[in-house]
This record gives structure tokens, C-alpha cells and sequence, in this order.
């Protein structure tokens, strides 16, 4: 399987190269050439399998031939044998034709743990074939930072360096990267917000000179590998509910579109899926171009679902490719006049989105109401995020008899103050978690200055 970039320019790539590579040459991101198809029969033989003999069948096309077959299965199989549920992604009912798809049983309590356990091992992998290291950068507004540490803590070809926007993640969230004490992991609190973060990671991305020599390797959705391992969730939910002969929809709390990006790929690849719900907080730019084309920045916002707090979602660009046509050219020039001023997508492109998501925009006020009304009636506990899903899933919900599941992007524990703001006691840690709060923390406070923080990650990498 080949990688093209969606801005056209830069090299075409296999699979071990995308996974270490992160953002293409030309600014854009790496997508398949092709997708793999997959008719009906087959995915209805796939009923029955475990999880993770399910992810074989739908991440082998990806890697190609670039993992020998019997070490990706070993891999995968270890991933998803380190989550907390024998189904690993099981499924709730919440009501009448009402799912939420737990993907919050990984080491770090977020859906961020399907991908990252797995592309840590890939990464470990293809380095140690290739005797090389990689310094890993990455930004996060909270999950993915943990994720990805836990992920690489133990690879001994890399080095990890994860920005935060300081005092904005929550503390359950921050302990989960700070208490993790390897000398090849680096916790950043930057004084700035997320987007900071992200285009301070993007800038040394298209610059890596600072590195002397060394290379950057991406965590963030941007790298291929995330994308691919999160496309698996949305077949295996379908089949527990009679999927592929009966069709269903998701409604997905959405940040930088990854989530929501790998659902589109599953419909793509041949799964019967009726809707797509982009769920969003109140920085709803995806919300504004998919409803009135409006894709316009606006004031990124700190709401009760931070995880969500992001104006400039990276993998939209990845599904533009798709509605363009695939023409890079065009792409590279929208997003290049986005970077300075408000642009519209062509009539007949906005359509095409349209037709492909449904979306809705929830305040943190609706947000701590939906936790409240839904424990009432059933009992179960919603993280904000998931409480976003839930609420778009029913405002968008165009086919009641078609199943809606929401994503449960987290654990509720994560994100106590909504809970405790819908007048809910706040959930317990889980068990193998209990002292968090009593471990030691490690974390370097820098100013919102891309020379500073390049200089700290070239005072503090491994080079063997
Ligand atoms: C990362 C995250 C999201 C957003 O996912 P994207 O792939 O960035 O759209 C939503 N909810 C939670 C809890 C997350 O950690």
C-alpha cells in the first residue's frame, strides 16, 4: 500500500515511512492511494472474532507487507490484551435503539489508548529493524499526552516530548502524563492554549534543524497509524448489532476529527453506516462548515469538554482531499488562504460534506444537563464528551429504527467537574489508579516561544 500526501507535493510512501514520518514534506497529511474494499460476505464472516483478530483483518491491508504477519498479530494481540474488558470496545444501552460504545478501558481511560498502545509497539518495531532513534513531539489538550507516553515509556529507540497547555487539561489528566517518571519522557506545560501547542509542534515539524541531525516522529492523529487503528471500533460495533445487514449510525464527540475520520474510512471500505454526527463544544468550527460553510476561526473557548477545545482540526483536511477529488493542489491552496482569513468550500464540494455528516454544536450548560438526565433515567454515568455525542446523536438522529451510538471517548473519572456540576458524586479512580494523586510528578513550565521549547528538547534527547 502506497501514502499520498493531500497537498500533492511530497513523496509517496509505504507504511513504515508514514508511521515515522508524521506530517508530509508539503505541509500536508498522508492518506492511503487506494482504500481497501471489503464486501458484505466478508465482513459478515468477521462476526464472532475477538477484537483484536478483527483489527488483524482490517490493519493488515494498511501495513502491507511492511510487518512480517505473524509479528502484527503478536502486536495487536498484546494491545488489546493490556485493556480492562474482554470486549474490549463493549457496547451499553442507554435506550431504545441508543448505544454508547465504551473505548475507555485502555491503561489511560480515553479511546486515545486503541491507537497509541498499538503505534508505540509499530514505532519500536520498525526502529529497532532500522538500528535508529526518533523523537517524538506531539501537542495534546489532554488524552492524547497520557496515551502516548504510556504507549512509548518503554521503547528504547525513542524520546518523548509531549506539550500541554499549562493549567488547562485536568488534573486527572495531567498526573496521568506527569507521574510517568522514564528518562525518555519529557512533560511541556506551555503557557498558551492547545492551538499554540499544535502549531508549535507543526512549526518544528517543517523545521527540524534544532534536532541536529535528529528526526521527529508524530503521535498526533496527523500520523496515519492513529487513524488506521480507530477504524476497527466502528466494524466491530456494527457487527454486535447485526451489522453489515442492518445498517447504523455514530455520532461522534469530535475535536481534530480524527475519531469521527476513521468512521468515514469504515463506510468508505464497504460498512453499511446511515449517519455521521459530528459532535462538537461551543468551539464549533466543524459544526459551522458542515451546517453554513462558515469556516471561520473564531476565539478557541475553555469549556467543560477540553479534550474538544480546538479550532483547527487537522484530519478535516484529509476528508477535503476526498470531497476535492483528491486534487492537492487545491487543497494546499485552501488551506494556505485558512491560515490568514475565513474561506468557504465551492457549492458543489459543501454539499458533498453535507451529504456525508450531520453535526451539532453543545454548551457546557446542555452538557451538564444531558449527564444529569440521562444518570436519572438509566443510571449511567457520562463523561462531558460522551454527554456532547449523546445529545447530537438525538438532536441529528434522522432514522429512529437505525441504532445511534454515541463514542464514550472517556472514562468519567477524568473529568470530575461537569459530574459534580450536575450535582453527581464524582466517580471513583479505578483500582490499578487509586494513588495518582499521591505519586510524584515531573514537568517543565516553558513560555509560549518556539526557540524555547526547541532548545529544550535538544538539551534533553537521547542521541543512542
Ligand atoms: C481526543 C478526544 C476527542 C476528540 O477526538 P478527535 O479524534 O481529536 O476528534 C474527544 N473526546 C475525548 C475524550 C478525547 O480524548
Amino acid at each position: 500500500m502506497k501514502y499520498i500526501s493531500t497537498r500533492g507535493q511530497a513523496p509517496v510512501l509505504n507504511f513504515e515511512e508514514v508511521l515515522l514520518a508524521g506530517l508530509a514534506s508539503d505541509g500536508g497529511l498522508y492518506v492511503p492511494e487506494e482504500l481497501p474494499k471489503f464486501s458484505q460476505e466478508e465482513i459478515a464472516s468477521w462476526a464472532g472474532l475477538s477484537y483484536a483478530d478483527l483489527a488483524y483483518k482490517i490493519i493488515k491491508p494498511f501495513v502491507d507487507d511492511c510487518v512480517a504477519d505473524d509479528d502484527l498479530k503478536q502486536m495487536i494481540d498484546e494491545t488489546y490484551a493490556g485493556f480492562n474488558h474482554t470486549a474490549v470496545a463493549p457496547l451499553k444501552e442507554l435506550g431504545t435503539n441508543e448505544w454508547v460504545l465504551e473505548l475507555f478501558h485502555g491503561p489511560t481511560l480515553a479511546f486515545k489508548d486503541f491507537a497509541l498502545q498499538l503505534l508505540g509497539r509499530l514505532m519500536d518495531y520498525a526502529l529497532t529493524k532500522r538500528n535508529e532513534r526518533l523523537v517524538i513531539m506531539g501537542a495534546t489538550s489532554g488524552d492524547t499526552g497520557s496515551a502516548a507516553i504510556e504507549g512509548c515509556r518503554h521503547s528504547d529507540h525513542l524520546d518523548i516530548f509531549i506539550l500541554h497547555p499549562h493549567n488547562r487539561v485536568s488534573e486527572v489528566q495531567r498526573r496521568q502524563m506527569t507521574t510517568i517518571l522514564e528518562d525518555n519522557v519529557f512533560n511541556v506545560a506551555l503557557e498558551g492554549n492547545f492551538d499554540d501547542c499544535q502549531q508549535m509542534v507543526k512549526d518544528s515539524f517543517a523545521n527540524q534543524d534544532f534536532l541536529k541531525g535528529m528526526k521527529l516522529g508524530a503521535v498526533n492523529s496527523i500520523n496515519w497509524a492513529r487513524i488506521m487503528s480507530q477504524i476497527v471500533y466502528y466494524f466491530s460495533a456494527s457487527l454486535a448489532l447485526g451489522g453489515p445487514h442492518r445498517p447504523v449510525s455514530f455520532s461522534v464527540p469530535t475535536g481534530n476529527f480524527g475519531d469521527i475520520f476513521a468512521g468515514y474510512l469504515a463506510k468508505q471500505m464497504g460498512l453499511p453506516i446511515q449517519q455521521l454526527v459530528v459532535a462538537t463544544n461551543r468551539n464549533d468550527i466543524l459544526h459551522r462548515v458542515i451546517s453554513g460553510n462558515d469556516m471561520s476561526k473564531g476565539e478557541l473557548v475553555h469549556t467543560l469538554s477540553p479534550s474538544m477545545d480546538i479550532m483547527v482540526s487537522s484530519n478535516f483536511e484529509r476528508m477535503l482531499f476526498d470531497v476535492y477529488g483528491r486534487d492537492g493542489q487545491a487543497i494546499a491552496d485552501l488551506m494556505d488562504r485558512f491560515k490568514s482569513e475565513s474561506v468557504q468550500l465551492e457549492d458543489g464540494n459543501w454539499d458533498k460534506v453535507r451529504e456525508l455528516f450531520d453535526s451539532c454544536a453543545v454548551d457546557d450548560e446542555t452538557t451538564c444537563d444531558v449527564i444529569k438526565d440521562v444518570f436519572a433515567e438509566t443510571s449511567y454515568l457520562l463523561d462531558p464528551h460522551t454527554a456532547i455525542g449523546v445529545k447530537a446523536g438525538r438532536e441529528c438522529n434522522r432514522d429512529q429504527s437505525v441504532p445511534m451510538i454515541t463514542l464514550a471517548t472517556a472514562h468519567p473519572v477524568k473529568f470530575p467537574e461537569p459530574v459534580v456540576k450536575a450535582g453527581l458524586e464524582s466517580p471513583q479512580l479505578p483500582p490499578h489508579m487509586t494513588d495518582l494523586f499521591e505519586r510524584e510528578e515531573r514537568v517543565e513550565v516553558l513560555d509560549n516561544d518556539l526557540q524555547t521549547v526547541q532548545q529544550f528538547i535538544a538539551g534533553h534527547v537521547h542521541t543512542n
